[in-house]
C-alpha cells in the first residue's frame, strides 16, 4: 500500500497575506510531496511495513533510535573504575562517562576537574548503587553515583 499525499484541503493563497500561495505550493507539492515518495521508496525495499501507519513507523523508529542511544551511552560508560587512575585516564581520553561512587564533597570534584578537565554531568536519581561504597577521589563513605565526562 503506497501512501498518498493528500490534497491541500484549501487554496494555496488562503493563508494571504501571511503566507503566499507560492510558498504554500512549494511546501505541500514539492517538499510533502518529497517526503511521501521518499516514504514509499523505503517502504518498497521493506515490503514488511507497508501494512504500518506512518505514526507507528515513526513510533517504532523513535524507540529504535533511544535503545540505540542507550546501548551507544553504555558502551561508553565505564562503570565503577578500579581506583582514581583509571578513572582520570578514562577522562582524559574523553571516551565517555565514568559512573563512580562520590562523596559528594566539592573538594573531590574540583580535583578530578583539575586531573582531568571533567565534571559531574549527572547524579541520576535511580541509578543502582554500585559495588563499591568509596568515594573515587578520597575514599570516604559515597553519598551517590555521578557520572563525569568532559563537557564540549
Ligand atoms: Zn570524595
Amino acid at each position: 500500500m503506497a501512501f498518498v499525499l493528500p490534497p491541500l484541503p484549501y487554496a494555496f493563497a488562503a493563508l494571504e497575506p501571511h503566507i503566499d500561495a507560492q510558498t504554500m505550493e512549494i511546501h505541500h507539492d514539492r517538499h510533502h510531496a518529497t517526503y511521501v515518495n521518499n516514504l514509499n521508496g523505503a517502504i518498497e525495499k521493506h515490503p514488511e511495513l507497508g501494512s504500518r501507519t506512518v505514526e507507528e513507523l515513526l513510533s517504532d523508529l523513535q524507540a529504535s533510535l533511544f535503545r540505540d542511544a542507550l546501548d551507544e551511552r553504555e558502551r561508553r560508560t565505564l562503570r565503577d573504575p578500579s581506583g582514581y587512575d583509571e578513572m582520570i585516564e578514562y577522562l582524559r581520553d574523553a571516551a565517555g562517562f565514568v559512573a563512580a561512587p562520590w562523596c559528594g564533597r566539592r573538594q573531590c570534584e574540583a580535583r578530578v576537574k583539575d586531573d582531568s578537565s571533567a565534571t559531574i554531568r549527572c547524579l541520576p536519581l535511580s541509578e543502582p548503587p554500585l559495588e563499591s561504597g568509596a568515594c573515587v577521589c578520597c575514599g570516604r563513605p559515597a553519598a551517590s553515583v555521578a557520572f563525569w565526562a568532559q563537557a564540549y
